[in-house]
């Protein structure tokens, strides 16, 4: 792999960030392979998401790359240069914990402090950089403050200036923002980005939250048992599923069943229970009488609108008015239910039990292949 020299001076710190490989990588607790022969490379500068539900295996893999656990096979490289048996303090990783982990009876710059004596800096210099961190994260006021007396947010931003003031080569964070309420967190994924762009620390941020990942992440990975379903950019991953569970697990969506009919011309046509489905997303290589289902993502349907293709009168079920959008379920042929939303509801325009005509623009159905578990 190619060494990469890419750092960022901001006042009074420096940062150099890496590329991070992860080679067939495996780590098992007794009979449970919480990851499993995982391969990727993080590019230097990358704000990178492991996205999944519980128990996937994404802390694990975080843990791997800080040190704490050792992979029983695979390579694990910064820049190119094998990590394995470097101890975790000799890593030049910096940490954030869902819970903090700060010393509660030290203060603030106590706290920041820690890692820079470990390090057996100068006074001088460690204080030049304390400040420095502080500021990043805009708490230098509170630097004489003990940390129990300070809210959870505060907190979690020392625990980001503490994991910054080392000028860490890669920024790890699990779950950072799970413990904090909904506003609180919306701010500080914003002065996350924003510490990001600034620094440039290539950095790997543990979620189960898709939106936490939809907006903030330059690229992200989707875990499921231990494995990588699919990575992308956010726009790649909820555009382009390729698989159901990754168009189920970000965002929301909509699946219709069949079978592959044609593929010509670049359309895909599927026999399903509502009818022909005609897509121009052919990202698989298909076979005729192949079991699909088709993704079909909520704001994409259309209502009584003009179309030559995959068109359906469809009843109105139900209705969820929620401000911003109205929420529709539809009910097709008697069997499928599906969800429109409309945007900007001003006026009441339907009601429950309407009938409607339902339209599907061939480039917003995703045939995706269906798991064979014989
Ligand atoms: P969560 O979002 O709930 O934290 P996760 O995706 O981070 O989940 P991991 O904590 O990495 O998942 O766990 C992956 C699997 O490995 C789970 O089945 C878990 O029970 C198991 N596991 C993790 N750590 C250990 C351990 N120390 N000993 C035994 N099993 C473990």
């Amino acid at each position: 792999m190619r060494k990469s020299y890419n750092f960022t001076l901001i006042e009074g710190a420096f940062f150099m960030s890496v590329a991070v490989e992860l080679d067939h990588i495996t780590k098992a607790f007794d009979k449970t392979f919480a990851v499993n022969d995982v391969s990727l490379t993080i590019e230097p500068g990358e704000l990178f998401f492991l996205l999944g539900p519980s128990g996937c295996g994404k802390s694990t893999l975080l843990r791997v790359i800080a040190g704490f656990y050792r992979p029983d096979t695979g390579v694990l490289r910064f820049d190119g240069t094998e990590m394995n048996n470097v101890p975790p303090h000799q890593r030049n990783t910096g940490m954030v914990f869902q819970n903090y982990a700060l010393w509660p009876h030290m203060t603030v710059e106590q706290n920041v402090d820690y890692g820079l004596k470990l390090r057996k800096l100068e006074k001088q210099d460690r204080q030049k950089k304390i400040d420095s961190v502080l500021d990043l994260v805009q708490m230098r006021e509170y630097h004489d403050r003990p940390v129990n007396t300070l809210s959870g947010g505060q907190q979690q931003r020392i625990a980001l200036a503490r994991a910054l003031v080392i000028e860490p080569s890669v920024l790890l964070l699990d779950e950072p923002l799970s413990n904090l309420d909904a506003a609180l967190r919306q701010n500080l994924r914003n002065e996350i980005r924003e510490i990001h762009s600034r620094t440039q620390i290539t950095t790997i941020y543990v979620t189960h939250d898709q939106v936490e990942a939809i907006s903030m992440a330059t690229r992200m990975a989707i875990m499921k048992d231990g494995v990588f379903i699919q990575t992308g950019s956010p726009r790649e991953i909820y555009q382009f599923p390729t698989d159901p569970f990754v168009a189920s697990f970000v965002g929301e969506t909509n699946f219709i069943s069949g079978n592959i009919q044609e593929i010509s011309n670049g359309m895909v046509t599927i026999e399903t229970p509502v009818g022909l489905l005609h897509s121009e997303c052919v990202y698989h290589n298909f076979t005729p009488g192949q079991e699909v289902t088709c993704s079909i993502r909520p704001e994409t349907v259309q209502l009584n609108q003009d179309s030559s293709l995959n068109q359906f009168d469809a009843t109105l079920s139900h209705i969820t008015y929620l401000g911003r959008v109205e929420e529709y379920e539809l009910m097709i042929a008697d069997q499928y239910s599906i969800k429109t939303v409309l945007y900007n509801p001003k006026t009441e325009l339907r009601n429950e039990g309407d009938t409607v005509n339902v339209s599907i623009p061939p480039q917003s159905i995703i045939p995706l292949p269906i798991e064979n578990t014989n």
